[in-house]
Parts: structure tokens; sequence; C-alpha cells
């Protein structure tokens, strides 16, 4: 999370800022399995954009063509050029990852210099979103391009999310490339996306072992907990809310 927020400029929560008016575009849930101690067992589930590839929800409603999905590479982008802060999008996400800037984005004096110069801040009054870094991909071109190449090399771009994550939780590639890592997990018994019923096609694949995970996530109690609340939160329902994950991404 402290990662996302350098690499994009995501300025920390004002004061008057309540949990469903802070900024972050990844947010964390910890799920239990309900059991009592010492057979209570928790996951750290991380939310963001699932960057939907199918009728996807944020895109149909904008009336300002602000969101659009690029088909050299599936992420769905947002201008806020182009945003009007009206938030429809913000209720059509089922998964609510999407912000409104209610402010002005400020930082402490002298962490301003710490701004990363390749991304734009957002000012009050649009929506914003994880772009898997999309500052990273448009580097990576900038240097390929310069190497007189039209094609980026496997794991020449990587959210910085992906490069963060201590334990390699999180893996980012090509699911088009039914060679490529990304596309194997994908594949196999483990993997599942959260709310796949809605049919749209998310990119974002969640693994895990525990059948109480993935219950957690697919249940349909889950997705009202999707609601936004503080950093950590709770997504579905056992019975003390149960629930979920582990990432493993695309
Ligand atoms: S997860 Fe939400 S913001 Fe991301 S593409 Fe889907 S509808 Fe849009």
């Amino acid at each position: 999370m402290i990662a996302c927020a350098v690499e994009n400029n995501v300025p920390p929560a004002r004061p008057e800022a309540t949990p469903r008016t802070g900024i972050t575009w990844m947010r964390v849930y910890q799920i239990s399995n309900g059991a009592p101690f010492p057979e209570n067992r928790a996951a750290f589930i991380p939310i963001l954009c699932q960057q939907c590839g199918k009728d996807t929800p944020c895109a149909a409603v904008c009336p300002q063509e602000a969101v659009e999905v690029d088909p050299a590479t599936g992420i769905v982008d947002q201008m806020p050029q182009r945003c009007l802060g009206c938030r429809y999008c913000m209720a059509a996400c089922p998964y609510h990852a999407r912000y409104f800037n209610w402010w002005d984005p400020q930082w402490p004096p002298g962490m301003e210099k710490t701004l990363n110069p390749d991304v734009a801040t957002r000012m009050r009054g649009v929506v914003e979103k994880c772009n898997f870094c999309h500052g990273r991909l448009h580097a990576a071109r900038a240097r390929a391009a310069a190497e007189g190449r039209r094609e980026l090399h496997p794991g020449e771009y990587v959210p910085a999310c992906v490069e963060a994550c201590p334990a390699a939780a999180i893996v980012f590639g090509d699911l088009d490339d039914p060679a490529s890592e990304v596309a194997r997990l994908a594949r196999d018994g483990q993997s599942f996306r959260i709310l796949e019923r809605l049919g749209t096609a998310p990119k974002i694949y969640y693994r895990t072992t525990r059948p109480w995970v993935r219950s957690g996530a697919t249940n349909p109690c889950g997705a009202g907990n999707f609601a936004r609340g503080p950093l950590r939160g709770r997504l579905s329902g056992g019975p003390s809310g149960s629930g979920q994950k582990e990432p493993a991404h695309a």
C-alpha cells in the first residue's frame, strides 16, 4: 500500500478525511475462519481495481468517456482530465475500487520532494483508482523504443506493489500468453476471482488452498462487505464475518 501510494502520488489522508473519503488505491481486508482459539485463522486480502475485462461497469456508466479499456494491455484507464466528478463509476464498481478526491492533494512540508515526477497528481473533484502503475508502463515502453523494440520483455514492467512485496506474493504478467507464469497460475485449481459470478471478467486472480478463504470471497454476503471502511475491513460472512485471501495477480 505504501509503495502504491508513493509510486502514484496518492496523498496522505487529510485530518478531516473519514474511512469513506480517504484515498488508497489498494485496501487490505482481514478475514478469519470464524473458529475459536486456537483454531482461529486469518487471511489478508488486498482489493484494488480488478481491471474488469467484460462490460466494464465503470466504463459503461461514465458520461464523459473518462474510463477506457486499453485494447493493447487490457488495463482500465481513468482520465482525470475528462472526469466531471459525477461518481457514477463509484456506484457502478462492484469492488468499491474507485476514490473521489474531496480535496486538492496535499503533502506535509518537505514530503512534496518525494513525489514521483512521472505521475501527475489529481485535483479535487475527480475520481481515481489503480491503473497498474501506468507511469511505469510508459517508462518501460520508452526504454524499449530507445532500444528499437516495440514489445516489452516479460518482467520489464511490473507495478510497484509487485516489486515491493517482500513475500513475492503478487505475480504480474500477460494473461493472454498461455506460456506465462501468471497464465499458468490462473489456470490451476487454486486460483479464483472475486465476485466472478457478476460476469465482468476481472483480471485479478487470487490463490488459496483454504476452502474458507475461497468461500468468503465468493459468498454473496461478501459483496456488501466490500463497502468502504478502514484500511482493515472485513469481507464476507462467516460466523464472525469471515473470509479471505492472498494475492496472485495478473
Ligand atoms: S474493479 Fe471497479 S474500477 Fe476496476 S474496472 Fe472493475 S468496475 Fe472499473
